[in-house]
Parts: C-alpha cells; structure tokens; sequence
C-alpha cells in the first residue's frame, strides 16, 4: 500500500482510514484489520501511527472449541527519506524505514506489526483447561473421571506403599 506525499508541507498530516487482509501466521486462515491513524510529516522524516482492529476465527490451541480472538494493538513507525541522516527527535529503539521518491509503501511495516501482534497460542480464554489427554472430553465443561497422570516421582513412593 502506498501513501503519497509529493505535496505533503512539513508538520502536515495526512488521515488515513483503511482496511487490510493479513494471512494468519502457521495457521489456516485470514484476519481482516481495520486501520485507523495518520501519517505526520516532521521534516525529512514521516510518522506513521495506526490503531489496528481486527479478530481472528480459529479453534482454541487447548480445548479446540471455535473462538474469535481479538486482535488490537498500536503501531507507531518512522519513515525517512533513503539520502538523509538518521531523523532527530525519535526513541533510538524505533524502526526507521527508509525510502525513496514521492511515495511511501507501508506494507511492509504493517505486516511485520500484524505478525508481531498475532498471538503465539490461541486460547477460548486464559483458564482453558484444555482436553483430557486420555479420554478427549473438553474439561472445561468439568472433569471427566480419569485418573490425573502420576507425577513418575509419585508412582515411585506408590509403588512403594503397595
Ligand atoms: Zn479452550
Ligand atoms: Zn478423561
């Protein structure tokens, strides 16, 4: 995606409003994000900050129901044009991207943001206590009658007392 900013004057602010389909990373499945920020213009450097909205339909990694999983986060990143010097003013930590001619691609950076901010395991909820691994049955729904796997220092001291 690309911004132009030929006729953008220094300290101009250019609105930006747009929607965007990621793939979602090691998994089947697309997320839609909605975009919502501006592109400012500090001198030779521009300042791109999105608030990013979206969800993902996907099984929970634990119990493997259905759950949409909510995905927002911010995303601040630095343009600056290739030729000049390291903009002024910016954390030393920040991204800078550099480019070139009359127009900025930001897909780049929204992608990494987007990988970045996808979560590594997908849960229905924080206490998903997932599935038995003897039975299946979904022990968020309550137990299911099996026995809890013995801890192998336990079975010893079992064995023991028999
Ligand atoms: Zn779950
Ligand atoms: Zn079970």
């Amino acid at each position: 995606m690309w911004i132009d900013v030929k006729d953008l004057p220094d300290g101009g602010v250019i609105s930006l409003v747009f929607t965007k389909t990621f793939d979602a990373p090691d998994r089947e499945g697309k997320a839609e994000i909605k975009f919502i920020g501006s592109l400012t213009r500090k001198g030779d450097a521009y300042s791109l900050k999105l608030n990013c909205e979206g969800h993902f339909a996907a099984n929970c990694d634990g119990c493997l129901i259905q759950t949409e999983v909510p995905l927002n986060y911010l995303t601040e990143e630095i343009f600056s044009k290739a030729a000049s010097t390291e903009p002024e003013g910016y954390d030393a930590d920040a991204d800078v991207w550099t480019f070139s001619g009359q127009s900025i691609n930001i897909s780049e950076s929204l992608s990494m943001n987007f990988l970045l901010n996808f979560p590594l395991y997908i849960r229905c909820n924080e206490n998903c206590k997932g599935l038995c691994p003897t039975c299946g049955k979904n022990l968020n729904e309550g137990p299911c009658g099996c026995l809890p796997e013995l801890d192998p220092r336990l079975k010893i001291l079992r064995n023991f007392k028999e």
